[in-house]
């Protein structure tokens, strides 16, 4: 029987075709065809999980207490462990009963939000670009997002000037991410000032995801939300434990913040899901209790391989700034070609991915991003199909190689 007489709900129409099922269907082929691919197209951190993370679960699994349904809440150790590492990390205090809530990752944390908060119609600020889940939460709630584009000469950050005054006022929630992805731009803490006296003023629920809080290099600290002061009446703040400690298939993050915004998220989500398996707790409780030296070393990896990317593409005509944070390059397609031209044109000659910038909303165009996600030896191999495949940076217009 044919299944014409249904249609999927309108709120799927809505959305634009999600890039990153695109491009795997092309790495299938690509794969298909014998290339050996190095994939720097997702955010999916290479190696393990810390060891002792691997062993707190492993002794959790053996306690079958832990195999029944968890709280819904999240357990009440993993939300002391949360407001611990805010008390270390920012000096930032926290109710662990109300002010934090533990989640399926946080791209379901951020979706969520958007359909707790977003009636249909309702205005949404989100930057362009932007991490896709904080578009497509509101436009699957049937939000209006009004888009925020950031610009290189304003180094990516949101221009709050520019916001028109009735704009401002009709909005109900606003998106944002320091350190980026994709753009890795960071933004000071005065910036952080201004948005949340912005928000305060306009009445706006500030949304900010924080996923690359340890991701910074140089001695660079990224600023936490919360550590503004009156942040807190008007503001909730995401993490992951994906990216840090190489737990992105766990599916464990959290969200910290304003209370009532969080009620509003648990009560939704209890209708929705039982919550994280309790291993998986015990295992992220672990893993923000380790001591700094792991997250030094995870700094010194990543730090590793930007230096030698950049150096690297340096010399094939890129002059990419040293990025101060996440896992990314944000680079420059050549003059006058898409960004979708690009990353095909790359996938096609040397079997490399790169995600196209569009990927991240309408902004995005004329840039790929490029993840940091494989040895330094992997990435001299990249750096040599580009050279031996005649892909560098050129300010003169190119013809299109899909032409
Ligand atoms: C990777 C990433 C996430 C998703 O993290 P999960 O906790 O694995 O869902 C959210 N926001 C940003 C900006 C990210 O880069």
């Amino acid at each position: 029987m044919k299944l014409d007489w249904i249609t999927p709900a309108e709120r799927l129409s809505a959305l634009p075709p999600y890039v990153f099922a695109r491009l795997d269907e092309l790495k299938a082929r690509a794969r298909e065809q014998g290339l050996d691919l190095i994939d720097l197209g997702m955010g999916n951190p290479d190696g393990p999980a810390p060891t002792p993370v691997i062993e707190a679960a492993i002794a959790a699994l053996n306690n079958p207490a832990n195999h029944g349904y968890p709280p819904f809440e999240g357990t009440a150790s993993f939300r002391k462990a949360i407001a611990n590492w805010y008390r270390r990390c920012y000096d930032v205090e926290l109710d662990p009963d109300s002010e934090a809530l533990p989640l399926l990752g946080s791209k379901e944390g951020l979706t969520h939000l958007a359909l707790a908060y977003v009636n249909p119609g309702d205005l949404v600020l989100v930057p362009t670009p932007a991490y896709p889940a904080h578009f497509r939460g509101p436009l699957i709630a049937g939000g209006k997002v009004h888009s925020l584009i950031l610009k290189p000469e304003k180094g990516w950050l949101i221009d709050l000037a520019a916001i028109p005054d009735e704009v401002a006022r009709q909005a109900k929630i606003l998106y944002f991410n320091y350190p980026s992805n994709p753009t890795a731009a960071t933004a000071p803490r005065e910036f952080f000032e201004e948005i949340v006296a912005f928000a305060r003023k306009y009445e706006i629920l500030l949304v900010h995801d924080l996923c690359y809080a340890e991701l910074a290099f140089d001695g660079y600290q990224p600023t936490s939300l919360l550590e503004i002061p009156g942040a807190k009446d008007i503001g909730v703040e995401f993490h992951t434990l994906s990216k840090t400690y190489n737990m992105a298939g766990w599916r464990v993050g959290f969200v910290v913040g304003n209370r009532h915004i969080i009620q509003g998220l648990r009560t939704l989500k209890t209708n929705l899901d039982y919550g994280i398996f309790a291993a998986v707790q015990t295992a992220a409780e672990t893993a923000l209790q380790l001591p700094d030296v792991y997250v030094h070393q995870v700094q010194a990896r990543y730090c590793r391989r930007r230096d030698f990317l950049i150096e690297g593409l340096g010399q094939l005509g890129w002059n990419i700034p040293k990025t101060k944070a996440t896992m990314y390059l944000w680079v420059p397609c050549s003059v006058g070609m898409t960004s979708t031209d690009f990353a095909l044109d790359v996938l096609q000659k040397t079997g490399v991915v790169v995600t196209p910038g569009n990927a991240f909303g309408v902004a995005g165009e004329g840039y790929v991003r490029i993840s940091l996600i494989v040895e330094c030896d992997r990435l001299a191999e990249v750096l040599r199909r580009f050279k031996q495949a005649g892909i560098c940076y050129s300010t003169e217009a190119l013809v299109s190689s899909s032409d």
